[in-house]
């Protein structure tokens, strides 16, 4: 997953120690991105229940011509990042939509697909290296979740699977 997250970060122009928006991520997969309130040819009922919902993150609504992605606007901004990350994340590893789930109306979810898009979702925004490149200038974690726009949960969870020490 880190090779991948590499891999794309390099085509894309961008350092291991550079902050990767998921918007740079959104103009190169020609992506729109819809919220809630701006999702289109969706049921009213539908569009309530992800509007009135904290319960799910974002979801790929069409694959392709163009991909379309809705996310949930009620997360904090840093947030919504890490789940377009996540998107974008299936969309590199070239998951199966699932669309919505008929009964909880919110996205519907494959456990080993979500596995690793919270995996890859998560090198894209903080990759190792740059996670290290952080660590060595003494960065706080509050300090490496502004530097990549990242929640500080995040920074904790790359911290934790990077077998990184922080002092
Ligand atoms: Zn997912």
């Amino acid at each position: 997953m880190e090779a991948i997250a590499t891999d794309q970060r390099h085509h894309l122009g961008f350092k291991a120690y550079q902050p990767l928006s998921a918007e740079v991520l959104a103009t190169y997969f020609q992506a729109t991105i819809f919220t809630a309130e701006t999702v289109p040819n969706t049921e009213p009922e539908q569009v309530k229940i992800l509007c009135d919902s904290d319960n799910w993150s974002a979801g790929i609504i069409r694959k392709k011509n163009p991909l379309c992605i809705v996310h949930n606007s009620r997360h904090a901004p840093t947030r919504q990042e890490s789940n377009l990350m996540h998107e974008f994340a299936h969309v590199i590893l070239k998951h199966k939509m699932v669309g919505f789930d008929p009964k909880t109306g919110l996205p519907q979810r494959r456990p080993q697909d979500e596995d690793e898009a919270v995996y890859l979702g998560g090198c894209l925004q903080i990759p190792r290296r740059g996670l290290l490149w952080a660590v060595q200038k003494k960065m706080t974690v509050a300090q490496i979740a502004l530097h990549f726009n990242a929640s500080e949960e995040m920074v904790n969870f790359r911290i934790n699977v990077s077998g990184i020490d922080i002092v």
